[in-house]
């Protein structure tokens, strides 16, 4: 199987290379070619999550043994999820919930974060390189402290994590600056996600970074990366199949996903999963008020310029959505010309348009609603109230979505992604929920314990006690230099 650039499809390599590289050097992403196996439904009834996650990732990586992405695979989940089901599923009015979020971070991140550091070790090895693997990521908030958790202290690994100093969540941002590692680096940009993403696309390309620091190879951890959307692939098997076991579909049945999208990756994943065999009727892409992605899905226009909403749904606060040029790709059959053009007009007007043809086939699996902020609030409140479910702020656009679509579409069961703990973002669930502000995100985290009586997960509880390492900002116009010099340190220690 191998892995194809969207800006030049004679430009193809391996996984292991796909995964070392994290960006083809001409800019583009790596996407599997299109000659799937596919899964044979039959055979996963009665698979844990580890032996699925084998399973599945096999038939999409073909130049590591089976044995060696099962050792991968049982290394990143097999003690560092607080859910024996790994991605536990919830009945909810609307479906089914799948709880993406009892990973060390508390949040979908940690899905493909937990194995990304050893897909990147073992393809490494094979390689017989010894340069330092620099990776620069960066966050809306939750990829930063799941990319720090899974390298802190690989050996022959670098991480640096670029975020917006305005706009995460304060127990994102103390997850961020209280993290540890002899390895790590972490810089606030006074900027926003857009930019952060800017800066590492521009950096891990940039010439003179690559001549001064030969000893270090640079890659990111970002959804750019091809290994960080395999892994994603497996949980909605995961789900059909809980499904299938609890009687509550027959095997083949169709079933739509919700998927609360920014970058694209996660709900990328899903069409991964379709294409090769998961009967999936409609991936459902949900937006906050930064609906760029709802409008595109609905008419071909993908316009960026527009003004960046902060939202309490920090996560998919994101105008450049990397992970559509993949999509764009597999649909247009590799036509590497139109992700060019398309990709020339973003950066130079802003926005483009695909052609109706490519559109058309678009919708037929993809549909797309937004959720404003009211809605968010008023989605957690009636959730809590009426289910008793506690949700966070990114599950409840999804679920606003869901039931939006809901009134066109009754029969197909809906999954709904799951994205994050609600304690990852206390201050406004409790807020939604009780219609009482609480000033730090440490005492609503509390409050929101003592008014729900659900369990705190570890890594958040013990977070505040934590002393903070990093407190570096930086203008966005100091960003590619600062890297510069941080890379050219890395690159004289591993001399
Ligand atoms: C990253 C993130 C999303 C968006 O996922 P994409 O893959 O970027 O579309 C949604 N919710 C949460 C909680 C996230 O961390």
């Amino acid at each position: 199987m191998k892995y194809i650039s969207t800006r030049n499809q004679k430009n193809t390599t391996t996984f292991t290379q796909a995964v070392i590289d994290g960006l083809a050097n001409d800019g583009g992403l790596y996407t599997p070619e299109t000659n799937y196996q596919t899964i044979d439904l039959n055979k996963i009834i009665n698979m844990d999550y580890i032996s699925l996650a084998t399973y599945i990732l096999s038939t999409l990586i073909d130049d590591f043994s089976q044995d060696e992405i099962h050792e991968c695979i049982t290394n990143a989940y097999q003690s560092s999820f607080d859910n024996e089901d790994i991605t536990p599923l919830t009945k909810c009015d609307e479906g089914w919930l799948l709880e993406l979020w009892h990973g060390p971070t508390s949040a979908f991140k940690d899905m493909a974060l937990t194995l990304l550091p050893h897909l990147m070790k073992a393809a490494y090895s094979k390689q017989n390189e010894d340069k330092l693997i620099s990776i620069l990521t960066a966050t809306s908030g939750d990829t930063g402290k799941a990319a720090i958790n899974g390298f802190s202290n690989v050996a022959n690994t670098a991480i640096t994590v670029l975020y917006p100093e305005v706009g995460v969540s304060d127990i994102q941002k103390k997850q961020m600056q209280t993290s540890i590692g002899y390895n790590v680096e972490v810089i606030a940009i006074k900027g926003n996600f857009d930019d952060c993403q800017r800066i590492v696309k521009q950096a891990i390309t940039n010439q003179d970074i690559l001549h001064a620091c030969k000893n270090i190879k640079l890659s990111s951890a970002n959804s750019i990366n091809i290994g960080r959307l395999l892994p994603q692939v497996v949980y909605y098997f995961f789900a059909y199949q809980k499904l299938v076991i609890r009687k509550e579909i027959t095997i083949y049945d169709p079933v739509n996903f919700v998927v609360p999208s920014g970058n694209f990756g996660n709900i990328l994943a899903g069409y991964i999963a379709k294409q090769i065999g998961l009967p999936i009727n409609k991936l459902i892409c949900a937006s906050n008020s930064n609906n760029v992605l709802t409008e595109f899905i609905r008419t071909g226009v993908y316009n960026a310029n527009r003004k960046f909403i902060p939202t309490i749904s920090p996560s998919m606060d994101i105008l450049v959505s990397s992970n559509l040029e993949r999509l764009l790709f597999m649909l247009s059959d590799h036509n590497d010309k139109l992700i060019n053009s398309c990709m020339t007009d973003l950066k130079k007007k802003g926005e483009y348009t695909i052609p109706s043809s490519i559109l058309d086939k678009l919708q037929q699996t993809f549909t797309a609603y937004d959720c404003d902020e009211d809605t968010c609030k008023q989605v957690i409140h009636d959730t809590y109230h009426n289910q008793n479910i506690l949700i966070d702020p990114h599950t409840a656009v999804a679920l606003g979505a869901c039931r939006q679509h809901q009134q066109i579409e009754k029969d197909i069961p809906c999954i709904i992604l799951s994205t994050a703990s609600a304690y990852k973002f206390p201050q406004d669930v409790y807020q939604s929920i009780t219609n009482e502000s609480i000033e730090t995100g440490f005492q609503a985290m509390q409050a929101l314990h003592t008014y729900t009586n659900t369990p705190i997960p570890h890594n958040l509880s013990v977070l505040e006690s934590l002393p903070n390492r990093f407190n570096k900002v930086i203008d966005k116009q100091d960003a590619i230099q600062t890297i510069q010099q941080h890379m050219k340190e890395l690159n004289h220690v591993h001399n």
